[in-house]
C-alpha cells in the first residue's frame, strides 16, 4: 500500500534506533550498499536484502549486525544488500511511514518489462543497479516488516521450491503461497526466482511490526536459519541459536487476493493478520456496492490493510494446508 500518514493507525511507536549505516553505503561489489562475501568451499549463492521499503529498518539492523560481528559464509558466497538507499535516507522517526519509497514501490517493480524499458523512477534506477547480483543468486530471503496488525509470516509466492524453504527455516512458522499483487511484481517474483524450472529460489519474511525490538529479532533468527539450512554458517559466528521449542511450520494457500476497487473499501469490522474465520461466506468487507465474502471454511486473512487505496492489495485470503 501507499503509506502516508492519513492510513496510519493511531499509535505506532518506533522503539528501535535508527541505524546508523553510513560505513556500509558503499559496498564491496560494485554496487552501492551491497556487500559480498566468498567461502573457502564452494556452494550456494544466499542474498539476504534489507530495506526494500525504506521504512522498514528491522532488516538494515540486522544486516548492520551481521557486518560488525564479521559473519563470513563457510562454504559459497553471502551477500548483504540495503535495498532503497534514497528512501532510508528520508526516514524520519517523527513520520516513519513516510519513507517507504521515493518515487513507486521498488517491490513491485521485478518484471523483465518494467526492468527492460526506458520509464525511470528513484526505485526503478535501483532495481535496475541491483539486477546483476540478482541474476546470480542461488537463494534469496528479503527482511520485511508490517504496519498493520499481523502475526508474523513467509511469503513464498507460487512456486514449490519456495514454499519447501520457507518451511526449512521456519521463523515464522506460517508460510504462505501466494501469487502476489496486480500492482506490480516483487523481488521475489523476479523471473529467475518464480520460474519453476530453475534452481533459484526466493522467500519474503514478514517478521513483525515496523520499528519492533522482536522484528528484529526474529529477522536474526531466521537468517541465521537460512544459513545453517545451506551448511553455510561458520561455528565461531556470533548467530543467534535455534530456541528450544519452535512451533511446527504451517503452509497456507491464497485462495484469492483482494484488490480494493473503489475508493471506499472497508472491512467490516478490525481484523488482525493471522485470523481465521471459521465459516465460509462469512462477510468481512464491502467494496463500493460489493460484498467481500470467505471463499472457504477456516479462511486465514493474510495482511488485512484497513483504508487501503484503490488498486492496491486489501487483503489476501488463505487456505491452511493439514
Ligand atoms: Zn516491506
Amino acid at each position: 500500500m501507499t503509506d502516508s500518514t492519513a492510513f496510519l493507525p493511531l499509535s505506532v511507536p518506533v522503539e528501535i534506533a535508527l541505524p546508523d549505516i553510513r560505513r556500509w553505503i558503499d559496498g564491496n561489489a560494485g554496487i552501492p550498499g551491497v556487500w559480498t562475501f566468498t567461502g573457502a568451499e564452494s556452494g550456494p549463492h544466499l542474498a539476504i536484502t534489507a530495506l526494500v521499503h525504506g521504512n522498514e529498518i528491522a532488516g538494515a539492523h540486522v544486516l548492520d549486525r551481521w557486518l560488525r560481528d564479521g559473519v563470513r559464509p563457510a562454504r559459497g558466497r553471502l551477500s548483504l544488500a540495503f535495498c532503497n538507499l534514497a528512501a532510508f535516507r528520508r526516514f524520519d522517526p517523527a513520520d516513519p511511514t513516510a519513507t517507504r519509497f521515493v518515487d513507486e514501490d521498488l517491490n513491485r517493480c521485478w518484471s523483465e518489462a518494467d526492468l527492460d524499458m526506458r520509464r525511470i523512477s528513484s526505485e526503478l534506477r535501483r532495481a535496475r543497479e541491483l539486477r546483476p547480483l540478482l541474476d546470480t543468486v542461488d537463494v534469496l530471503l528479503d527482511l520485511h516488516s508490517m504496519l498493520w496488525p499481523s502475526d508474523p509470516l513467509i511469503l513464498a509466492g507460487q512456486t514449490e521450491k519456495a514454499a519447501r524453504l520457507g518451511v526449512a527455516i521456519g521463523v515464522p512458522p506460517v508460510i504462505v503461497s501466494d501469487a502476489g499483487h496486480a500492482g506490480g511484481r516483487r523481488m521475489i517474483d523476479y523471473a529467475r526466482f518464480a520460474d519453476p524450472a530453475t534452481d533459484a529460489t526466493a522467500v519474503l519474511v514478514e517478521a513483525g511490526a515496523h520499528w519492533q525490538d522482536a522484528t528484529v529479532g526474529r529477522m536474526n533468527l531466521a537468517a541465521a536459519r537460512v544459513l545453517r539450512h545451506l551448511g553455510m554458517a561458520r561455528p565461531g559466528d556470533p548467530l543467534p541459536p535455534d530456541p528450544p521449542a519452535l512451533p511446527a511450520p504451517r503452509r497456507a494457500i491464497v485462495t484469492r487476493t483482494i484488490t480494493a476497487a473503489s475508493r471506499d473499501f472497508a472491512f467490516v469490522r478490525e481484523f488482525r493478520g493471522g485470523e481465521v474465520i471459521p465459516a465460509r461466506n462469512t462477510l468481512i468487507a464491502l467494496d463500493g456496492e460489493d460484498e467481500i465474502r470467505t471463499p472457504h471454511d477456516d479462511c486465514l486473512l493474510v495482511m488485512p490493510t484497513p483504508m487501503v487505496p484503490r488498486g492496491h492489495t486489501a487483503v489476501r485470503l488463505a487456505r491452511l494446508l493439514p
